[in-house]
């Protein structure tokens, strides 16, 4: 599978009020990632790590500060054309509030797809509606008289208009139901093997990200600390940080649900020394607290700790 898409370098910075003074944070902070065509990359971690940042860095919603991304190995410019920004499509949590109440079914469709002709706006609309199993009947339909499950397809149908290559999914099916979550995640599927759609799946929900993902990616205070085939991640995670996050998952070979509370994260304003995540690490020693761990490779799976794959059992 050739690369579609990768992060090089990637860092968002912006300021913050910190009591009387303004600073930078960095939200996203020198990421390497890389999206094969035609797969599913899930970013996981805790809620302010960053990983809506780099979505929407991926997207071309935030500008980097530094770094770059590539879309087939040519870097974006900061000023995407037209042409290069439709290649990367976002779809949100809450469709509720990414769909305009007042505008039709078909209104919302039509909206992307405005240089066409009416006849290929219309034809359009409706292979739309098909590929994400809703119906004509739906077309002259608002927002509030769809369920969430709906509305979620109606904003990946709008998100498909003008035929992306890429798909950020941000928490895509968190405020679903668990049936109506299920089916947009078989509809994703669906979707990534009948448009070879590549897709990067945020989610803080790491059972949906097993059943759903090809790779992983795990982030913590703006840094990838873990990444590699979802098999290999969830049956030999090698970051401490990883095993914390699978410990607190419910399923029938994991027991220990919500073993070890990890208490708040640091801030961003206040980063520790080292390796970040050692105030909180069951594993760390001395040298996490001031040197910043090395990246640990093994086929095809990385992982930024001093004792990667060690202590398995902390
Ligand atoms: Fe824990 Fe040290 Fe690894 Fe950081 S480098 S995750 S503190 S063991
Ligand atoms: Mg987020």
């Amino acid at each position: 599978m050739s690369e579609l898409v990768r992060a090089e370098q990637l860092t968002v910075a912006y300021a913050v009020q910190d009591g009387l003074f303004r600073r930078r944070i960095r939200a996203v902070d020198g990421v390497e990632l890389g999206l094969a065509r035609g797969e599913i990359l899930g970013l996981v971690g805790e809620s302010g790590c960053g990983k809506s940042t780099l979505g929407r860095a991926i997207v071309g919603l935030t500008l980097p500060s530094a770094g770059r991304v590539l879309l087939d190995g040519v870097p974006v410019p900061r000023r995407r054309p037209p042409g290069m920004r439709r290649r990367v499509q976002m779809i949100y949590q809450d469709p509720g509030s990414s769909l305009d109440p007042l505008r039709t079914v078909a209104q919302t469709l039509a909206e992307p797809l405005r240089k066409h002709s009416a006849d290929q706006v219309a034809h359009r609309t409706r292979e739309l509606l098909e590929m994400v199993g809703l119906g004509e009947e739906h077309l002259r339909a608002r927002p509030r008289e769809l369920s969430g499950g709906q509305r979620q397809r109606i904003a990946i149908a709008r998100a498909l208009a003008v035929a992306p290559d890429v798909l950020v999914a941000d928490e895509a099916v968190a405020s679903l139901d668990a049936s109506v979550a299920g089916a947009v995640l078989n509809l994703l599927c669906e979707l990534r093997e009948r448009l070879n759609l590549t897709v990067l799946f945020i989610s803080h929900d790491l059972a949906v990200v097993r059943r759903l993902c090809d790779r992983v990616a795990v982030m913590y205070l703006g840094r990838v600390v873990e990444e590699g085939p979802a098999a290999e991640v969830f049956a030999h995670p090698g970051h401490p940080y990883t095993r914390v996050l699978l410990d607190a998952v419910p399923s029938a070979d994991r027991r220990r649900l919500g073993a070890r509370a990890l208490g708040e994260p640091p801030s961003p304003l206040h980063l520790p020394p080292g390796c970040r995540f050692h105030p909180r690490c069951p594993a760390a020693a001395t040298r996490c607290g001031t040197a910043a761990p090395p990246e640990v490779r093994r086929d095809g799976h990385r992982v930024a700790c001093h004792f990667a794959w060690q202590a398995q059992e902390v």
